[in-house]
């Protein structure tokens, strides 16, 4: 088998540059939360290719109901002929969401194409345009998600004007000094200087920020939005691509908070790595486009389907979200007692809901200066010494944890034992 750098030297002939990688290594197999690559060796893996796998790689009950339905049919285009495990999907989330009243879902491929379904149907909804989001967001890389994603470089910087309308407003991080003052005091010079209110389709927020560091949206913040969505017939959307499916110690992470939303979007771990992303939201919404407006070729693959009711199976049946939040308290201790040591890269701002976890490195211990230098650094020595890892954050400073929920105590204990020697200071 050819060498993970032989692998590598024909990825950049043949490859665009603009995809980047985290780690220089080509996967060979994978099972629940360790990954070999093409060179025999193992790695325990806290990325789950980035927060898909909370029910872990193969997932057994998850690769026979893909397999079954993958002996039976593969595709037909849900707009061609149907298939109940579409229709069932559907049921389940929309019994499962956070929404009260009726509601109603539907199906696409990829987190992107989520949030950009979920404008299309708000504005359908409204008869507006405006969408206001939060900086450090990340929707997506299509033209209309990467608009909505409030980060310059890398999502947006060398593709011209983004999509029209679309505001952002600031993201409250305290450890950096933004507060839901400032955010609401932005949204109100937005409404007098640049949009109207009546204007305003949707407010999408990402209840704790994925990309953008792991910070949640404050709880004083989201009841605002609410409130100045019901005031102003905005709909309130959240995408819940990354905190979806057990990843904050809920279901979804709008359940922490005591308003809802009117829409979520999901993807990511709705399939246990098959292509799969929903929008689901209140059924009036939901049913404000025509017949045709929405779907895809692909949408809402059957294998897809098959393999996401298999994933809200093993959440349930194997007590994942109990076990997500057993394993945020885990890992937080350990990273708590390593932030002390004298002997490590300063670490703060330790955080996260369930295990949906994440601390920043900064240049000086107690300080607010990110250090990116050192956080790539880290990224880079853990999987040298075997562990996937990904950082995070506007300033590039945040290492995150995405492990898969059925993750044994051992192989977290190798992974975390692992990101302590990378978190050693030269
Ligand atoms: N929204 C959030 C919150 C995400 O984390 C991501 C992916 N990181 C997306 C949207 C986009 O998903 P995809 O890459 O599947 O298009």
């Amino acid at each position: 088998m050819p060498t993970n750098s032989e692998l590598y030297a024909r990825r950049n002939a043949a490859v665009a540059r603009g995809v980047g990688h985290v780690t220089p290594l080509f996967a060979d197999r994978a099972e629940n939360a360790e990954v070999w690559d093409v060179e025999g060796k193992r790695y325990v893996d806290f990325a789950g290719g980035i927060g898909v796998l909370n029910t872990g790689h193969r997932n057994p009950a998850v690769m026979e109901a893909a397999l079954a339905q993958m002996a039976r049919f593969t595709h037909t285009c849900f707009q061609v002929m149907l298939y109940e495990p579409y229709i069932e999907l559907a049921e389940r989330l929309n019994k499962l969401v956070p929404i009260s009243g009726p509601v109603k879902s539907l199906f696409l491929s990829t987190g992107a194409e989520a949030t950009e379904n979920s404008i299309k149907i708000a504005r359908a909804a409204t008869g507006r345009a405006a969408v206001i989001a939060l900086t450090g967001s990340f929707h997506g890389r299509t033209w209309l998600a990467m608009s909505l994603t409030g980060k310059v470089v890398p999502y947006r910087k060398p593709f011209g004007a983004g999509f029209p309308d679309i505001w952002h407003i600031p993201m409250p991080i305290p450890h950096y000094g933004t507060t839901t003052e400032d955010a609401l005091k932005q949204l109100a010079f937005l409404f007098r200087a640049d949009v109207d209110p009546s204007r305003v389709a949707a407010i999408i927020v990402e209840p704790v920020q994925g990309e953008g560091g792991f910070y949640e949206v404050p709880a004083d913040l989201m009841r605002a939005l609410r409130r100045i969505c019901d005031e102003n017939g905005i709909v309130l959307i959240a995408d819940e691509v990354q905190t979806g499916f057990g990843r904050t110690g809920k279901m979804f992470a709008m359940e922490h908070y005591d308003v809802e939303p009117d829409v979520i979007c999901v993807a990511k771990s709705l399939a246990g790595g098959f292509p799969l992303s929903g929008v689901v939201g209140r059924a009036p919404i939901m049913d404000a486009a025509e017949p045709g407006g929405l779907g895809g070729t692909y949408a809402g693959n059957p294998v897809a389907c098959a393999a996401a009711l298999a994933v809200l199976d093993a959440i349930e049946r194997d007590g994942l979200i109990e076990r997500s939040n057993r394993i945020g308290a885990r890992i937080k201790a350990r990273l708590e007692a390593c932030a002390k040591r004298n002997d490590v890269v300063p670490m703060v701002a330790i955080r996260g809901r369930g295990s949906m976890i994440a601390f920043d490195i900064v240049k000086a211990r107690g300080g607010a200066e990110p250090d990116a230098d050192a956080t790539r650094l880290v990224v880079k020595r853990a999987y040298e010494n075997g562990l996937i890892l990904l950082s995070c954050g506007v300033f590039g400073n945040g290492i995150r944890i995405l492990v898969p929920l059925t993750a044994s105590d051992a192989v977290i204990d190798e992974g975390v034992d692992i990101l302590e020697k990378a978190l050693a200071a030269n």
